[in-house]
């Protein structure tokens, strides 16, 4: 078997994750995100467990990620696109029952035509407010217009997308929750969609009908810790060579880490090609069964090396290191590398062999 780095995808552990969320707010709705390939996780696996467990609603970013988790699910749950339609798109969106999110009048007028030329989509359509986030979305001075214009065709959900979920204490929340809730006053009886991951956290004047959550499903973002979430993915990469190197030699290109002791290195299969981030050189870390184990040098295309005087008996070809998941918290190497954990997992490439538990 080829030495190469491989991805554990823990499905029970981000079925086990929704259902903590759903546990959190009984009486609501929970959606899964599951755009960028479940981040990373493999969609078509990841929504059919999600839809196995219970889950009805899924959000993507685009028509086709929209049709792969119909093929995956079947015709009963519902998907909701938000990037919204394309002119061209009307026949996806509707062999695929999917709703499209419209956050623009020229979305709209999409919609308004598709509806003239073929009758209702069959799963409606959502609306989507920028109430402060000022990065996708209609502005909510159009909202009144819109909801005359929609009289005859109300939306199937009113949304909006919040920019600083993560700071409990930012201003901006409650100034984007009030005009969410002068929004969706405009359209009575039509569920609401708020709160993301972080959302999930705020006080319960930000739940709304139906949660987003895509990071802390996977494992990441900021949870509170009694939650105890769980690793959607551990990312692990073979060692390859073992070398002791002395005192005062370098390590890798540029001759960027100098050794202060005599050293034992590994080079394990895993590099940026990978998508593991150049940023975390000499920042980064690995675990060897529990021990941690010092990035040296810096991230080459398809290697990385690593410290490992600590588990000598350990380094040998064929063991692997993980860079994150169930031993070592994604945030955690996320941080060191300068980033965050969306990125480290959606951000895997190909070459990375995906594994399902
Ligand atoms: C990506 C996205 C989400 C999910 O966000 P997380 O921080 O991963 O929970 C929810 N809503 C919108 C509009 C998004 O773009």
């Amino acid at each position: 078997m080829t030495l190469r780095p491989r991805a554990r995808i823990h499905l029970d552990h981000i079925v086990d994750n929704w259902r903590r969320f759903c546990a959190m707010r009984p009486r609501r709705e929970t959606a899964a995100v599951v755009k960028a390939d479940a981040y990373g996780h493999g969609l078509p696996k990841v929504s059919e467990a999600l839809y196995d467990a219970g889950c009805q609603h899924f959000f993507v970013a685009y028509s086709f990620e929209g049709l792969a988790v119909r093929q995956a699910v079947g015709p009963h749950a519902v998907i909701y696109v938000l990037n919204g339609p394309d002119a061209y798109d009307d026949v996806i969106f509707r062999d695929a029952a999917l709703t499209p999110v419209i956050n623009s009048d020229q979305q709209f007028q999409i919609l308004v035509s598709w509806i003239q030329a073929g009758g209702a989509l069959p799963r409606g359509y959502a609306l989507h407010f920028d109430t402060g986030m000022n990065r996708l979305g209609l502005p909510c001075s159009d909202a009144g217009s819109i909801s005359e214009a929609a009289a005859q065709l109300p939306p199937a959900l009113i949304m909006s997308h919040l920019a600083c979920a993560d700071q409990p204490e930012a201003g901006l929340n409650t100034t984007q929750l009030d005009r969410f809730h002068d929004v969706s006053a405009l359209f009575p009886n039509v569920p609401t969609s708020l709160e993301a991951s972080d959302g999930l956290f705020l006080d319960e004047r930000f739940q709304s009908h139906l949660a987003r959550p895509g990071i802390c499903l996977y494992g990441g973002g900021r949870p509170p810790s009694h939650l105890s979430l769980q690793a959607g993915m551990t990312l692990e990469a073979p060692i390859l060579q073992v070398r002791a190197c002395r005192a005062h030699e370098t390590i890798g290109y540029g001759a960027s880490h100098k050794l202060t002791t005599d050293t034992l290195v590994a080079t394990v299969a895993l590099g940026y090609a990978d998508g593991f981030p150049r940023s975390a050189s000499n920042a980064g870390y690995a675990m060897i069964d529990g021990v941690s184990c010092p990035i040296l040098g810096r991230v080459s295309m398809d290697l990385i090396t690593l410290n490992v005087s600590a588990v000598p008996h350990l380094a040998r070809p064929g063991h692997f290191a993980q860079f994150f998941g169930t031993d070592l918290p994604l945030e955690d190497q996320a941080e060191r590398a300068g980033t965050i954990g969306y990125e480290l997992t959606a951000g895997l490439t190909a070459r990375v062999r995906r594994d399902y538990d």
